[in-house]
């Protein structure tokens, strides 16, 4: 372990320990290997991040996630200051502190999905087939496209992602955002089989999709507060 993260990280928002540190970097490269076996991205495609305390951790630029060893753990402040690791942080920097600084997420997680990649080339908003998009916080839409890497991709994804949990990057890809890496990743999967459902149903001649109304989805919002095991979270 290097000696920067043998002692607690001190930061203007608070202290985090090294333990937490390494665990959530830990989580960050199960949940981006998770994402390259789950067939949602191919290479090193995509990026992962959580925050803990002031300190976000990110997936480094360009290296495969099998190759990630505790010690290559990368950490940046809010600022986009890195203060941890050696590695260049991910080309997606913006994208993942854009989402820390105007939410409560504690993950973020970015796929190239191919249903999700897809649907994002032919619709402003993914047409509510299934109430999985109240999981989502309502209908899903799609950011205009703005080269990888930008402010500008970063800005266009917050406003698609109003009163939202997860968009579509137009000809990119996806980003979902949770209270854990966890939840962030089931965002993530939920929203690639609801396009995969839409690009199923839309894809039969002669006939075109049923689609949920506002009122049907907000009643699903409701019905979904109690959803699974009542005080212990969703299963
Ligand atoms: P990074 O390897 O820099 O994280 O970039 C992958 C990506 O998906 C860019 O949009
Ligand atoms: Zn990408």
């Amino acid at each position: 372990m290097s000696d920067q993260r043998r002692g607690p990280v001190e930061r203007a928002g608070g202290i985090e320990q090294a333990g937490d540190i390494e665990q959530a970097w830990g989580a960050v490269v199960a949940t981006a290997r998770r994402t390259a076996a789950d067939g949602l991205v191919v290479g090193t495609s995509g990026n992962v991040s959580a925050r803990v305390g002031s300190t976000v951790l990110v997936t480094p630029s360009g290296v495969p996630y099998d190759r990630l060893r505790p010690e290559d753990a990368v950490g940046v402040d809010l600022e986009g200051n890195q203060i941890l690791g050696e590695l260049t942080p991910t080309s997606e920097l913006p994208l993942h502190l854009a989402v820390y600084r105007n939410t409560a997420a504690a993950a973020v997680v970015h796929t190239h999905a191919v249903h999700a990649t897809a649907v994002s080339t032919l619709v402003a908003e993914v047409p509510p087939v299934h109430y999985a998009a109240a999981l989502l916080g309502g209908p899903v839409r799609v950011a205009a496209y703005a080269r990888y890497g930008t402010d500008e991709l970063a800005t266009n994804m917050l406003a698609a992602l109003r009163d939202r949990t997860g968009c579509l990057l137009g000809n990119h890809g996806t980003v979902t955002y949770g209270a854990t890496l966890d939840e962030a990743y089931d965002r993530t999967a939920q929203l690639e089989w609801l396009c995969h459902l839409w690009l199923a149903a839309s894809a039969v001649p002669g006939r075109s999709p049923a689609l949920l109304t506002p009122d049907q989805l907000s009643d699903v919002r409701e019905a979904l507060k109690g959803y699974g095991q009542p005080g212990r979270g969703r299963p």
